[in-house]
């Protein structure tokens, strides 16, 4: 068979892309970055993306990385026929695609029994949540199912638009843009056969519930409810169809979106809650999850109109005494020196209460979903999550990029911290691996210089001195705290550390303005200010313990779950969000380092959602903040490429009459005559235990082109 490109994946084999298999199309540019020339050169780096989106070549890889540019635009590459193209071939004999490094990482589960996690990143309407829904969906239809099996494999599709309609929501940014974290593992058995499921979610932006930035929307179940609802239903809940009546949904000023049928995704929804349980189903009036997040709004319906009605459906839904809920929303109850004291919350307060009331009876409510979800995903022979050892595992990781906002506040130092702890992983487990098969095949390591943002991430969550802890500490501390008192302790504690700025500390440091209100931090992808209004409420997210009593209490189902006694009785303060957020981030490092990680980095072309249009800035500042050219540099900066002894004589032996037909001593002394013969430096080349290792692409080629000439 006659090859035709030659290519270099990381982990250095060459990969001969076969002619049938790659029209002239799929040969726009490079298809692996690690191929460019000037590998160094972000604007060759750039000018090969952009040439490949315009032939609608959407997938490019980064030797494994697989980096995708969002076409906005239904591409016919998805079909099961494409499955069936990626099915088993090897990762380089096809074009890029996300079916090829979905295969890839199933057949590497499978043959290595290695658990394998997938981590999707990029900015909001990158195309992260499609992604993970077309790996989904690629093992859905390809993996060897059976009857039990296929019922599994619909809830796992089924469980994606639930999630959708209770933690999704349209932003400026993404009209579908996802409002919380998630992890998902899928597991197979020893047949490769999709057995079961598991979910976890990360910070839901609860603020969401009570607020809406202008063009924004609330979390589309309200709207698909009041859209697609039977009158019945809308009756018995005494709502009307109009948004706009509603506080927490009139914000935005943003009722309908015209890429989204909410009456169309109600019915999906109601569709896809039986199938994930049946019990969702039968409890559709007051039970279900739907009623609470309509009562939760509902009962926030500007106040001066509220009718009787209402107040009555609102609280048989919440299933609390009434008077006892009006007590709680308005007085607050102290303990001070063993006595308990009642005083009356003002206006604001009581607002705040009532918000904050909304929003836990939402974040709950959604924590639940997920925890119905996970209930009907999990495999019965198998022993709880974390999954027993006879099976393996695909986690699927989509997760917020990093986030530069014009204002950036709690959530965007939460999702940015997030992406240190990514950057970590990815530094760390890149350079292991590369570590670990130099040391297997007895070569010197040779150290790849790259900046190692640990600096960062003990910035922010170091015990007793990260921003963090402070954050904490100033939550606590009794007295007059506030968000300006949390800024001068940052700085009392935090700055003189060189990643860390504020108004104070810039003396003319910094070009940009940081203002009176504000820190900046230097991430590794790029400098961001937050404003510190509202981060000691966000990190308190408190709810007044009346509050919580009266929700306890509750004989709604649901409810009663999400509310538990045992939070009232134990005074021990729960632990606050940042602390929380960090905690969970820990442990799901834990989960991504023991397993073998492949990297999707979505990237969004233009910030009108439009096809065709690709934005140089805008992709510019993607590329710098997924680190896509360190990730170059790092791929690039060993051994372009690494081939065991025999497979490597085994191709070029025809090139030296001393290993033509078969060399007969050791592999090594015949490779090490091949390379001779062929005229390889030294410094070209090394030779390890069982493997020849190439510096460059180019010495490479040089033989390929020799061996064609042939
Ligand atoms: P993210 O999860 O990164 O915020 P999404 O995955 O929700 O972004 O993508 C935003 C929108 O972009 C989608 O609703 C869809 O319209 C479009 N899109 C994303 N990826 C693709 C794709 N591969 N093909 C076609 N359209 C896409
Ligand atoms: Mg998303």
């Amino acid at each position: 068979m006659r090859y035709q490109g030659r290519e270099v994946d990381i982990e250095g084999r060459v990969r001969l892309v076969m002619e049938s298999a790659l029209t002239a199309r799929d040969r726009v540019g490079v298809q692996d970055f690690v191929l460019l020339e000037n590998y160094n050169s972000e604007a060759a780096f750039i000018e090969n993306l952009r040439r490949r989106f315009r032939e609608n070549l959407i997938y490019t890889y980064i030797g494994s990385v697989l980096v995708s540019v969002n076409p906005y635009k239904e591409l016919e590459i998805y079909s099961k026929q494409q499955m069936e193209r990626y099915r088993g071939v090897s990762f380089y004999e096809i074009s890029p695609h996300i079916y090829a490094l979905s295969d890839n990482t199933y057949r590497a589960m499978r043959t290595e029994r290695k658990d394998q996690c997938i981590l999707i990143s990029g900015e909001s309407g990158a195309g992260k949540t499609e992604a993970s829904k077309k790996i989904l969906l690629y093992y859905a239809v390809t993996c060897p199912t059976n009857d039990h099996m296929a019922i599994l494999g619909d809830r796992l599709l089924q469980s994606n638009p639930v999630l959708e309609a209770f933690g999704n929501a349209k932003t400026l940014r993404n009209d579908n843009s996802s409002r919380f974290g998630k992890y998902m593992d899928v597991q197979f058995d020893f047949r490769g056969t999709p057995v079961g499921g598991h979910i976890l979610n990360y910070l839901l932006e609860k603020s969401r519930v009570v607020h809406q930035n202008h063009g924004e929307r609330n979390f589309h179940i309200f709207y698909q409810l009041l859209d697609g609802g039977d009158d019945d239903l809308l009756i018995t809940l005494d709502l009307e169809r109009n948004p706009q009546n509603y506080r927490y949904l009139v914000k935005g000023n943003c009722p309908r979106v015209s890429s989204i049928s909410d009456k169309n995704n109600w019915k999906v929804v109601m569709k896809a809650l039986p199938v994930i349980d049946p019990d969702i189903k039968s409890c559709e009036g007051q039970n279900c999850p739907i009623s609470i997040t309509g009562c939760s709004d509902m009962h926030k319906h500007s106040q001066n109109s509220i009718t009787e009605n209402r107040c009555v459906v609102v609280l048989q839904l919440l299933g609390v005494d009434g008077s006892a809920l009006r007590e709680a929303l308005t007085h607050k109850k102290l303990t001070a020196k063993g006595e308990e004291m009642i005083s009356p919350l003002n206006y604001e307060q009581a607002v705040s209460a009532r918000d904050a009331l909304a929003k836990a009876v939402y974040g709950r409510t959604f924590t639940w979903l997920v925890e119905k979800i996970n209930q009907s995903l999990h495999w019965k022979d198998s022993t709880k999550f974390p999954f027993s050892k006879d099976s393996s595992v695909i986690g699927l990781l989509d997760i917020y990029g990093f986030e530069v906002l014009q204002q950036n506040s709690f959530e965007q130092f939460c999702i940015n911290y997030c992406n240190e702890k990514l950057q970590q992983l990815f530094i760390e487990l890149t350079l292991r691996s590369e570590q670990e098969e130099y040391e297997t095949e007895g070569i010197a390591w040779e150290t790849v210089q790259y900046f190692d943002n640990k600096i960062i991430c003990d910035l922010i969550e170091e015990k007793h001195k990260g921003i963090i802890s402070i954050l904490d500490e100033e939550c606590l501390r009794p007295g007059e705290t506030c968000d300006v008192s949390f800024l001068e302790k940052l700085e009392d504690t935090v700055g003189s550390h060189p990643h860390f700025i504020t108004h104070k500390l810039a003396n003319g440091k910094t070009r940009r303005v940081v203002s009176r209100e504000e820190f900046r931090l230097l991430h590794y992808a790029g400098e961001v200010n937050y404003n510190v209004n509202g981060f000691l409420d966000k990190n308190n997210d408190l709810l007044n313990r009346n509050l919580k009593e009266v929700m306890c209490q509750s004989d709604n189902q649901i409810l009663s779950h999400c509310f538990r006694r045992e939070e009232v009785i134990d005074q021990k303060r729960p632990e606050m969000a940042a602390t929380q957020f960090k905690n969970s981030l820990m442990k799901l490092m834990e989960i991504l380092m023991s397993k073998e990680p492949s990297y999707v980095r979505c990237i969004k072309p233009n910030d009108a959602k439009q096809p065709g249009r690709f934005d140089e800035v805008l992709v510019r500042h993607q590329v710098k903040y997924l680190g896509l050219m360190e990730n170059l540099r790092v791929r690039r900066a060993g051994f372009a490429y690494r081939r065991r002894f025999e497979a490597f004589l085994q191709r070029y032996k025809p090139l030296c009459p001393e290993t033509w037909p078969n060399w007969h001593g050791r592999l090594v002394d015949g490779v090490s005559t091949l390379v001779n013969h062929l005229g390889y430096k030294a410094e070209e080349y090394k030779l390890g235990r069982s493997k020849i290792f190439i510096r460059f692409p180019k010495t490479l080629f040089t033989t390929e082109d020799a061996l064609e000439a042939k």
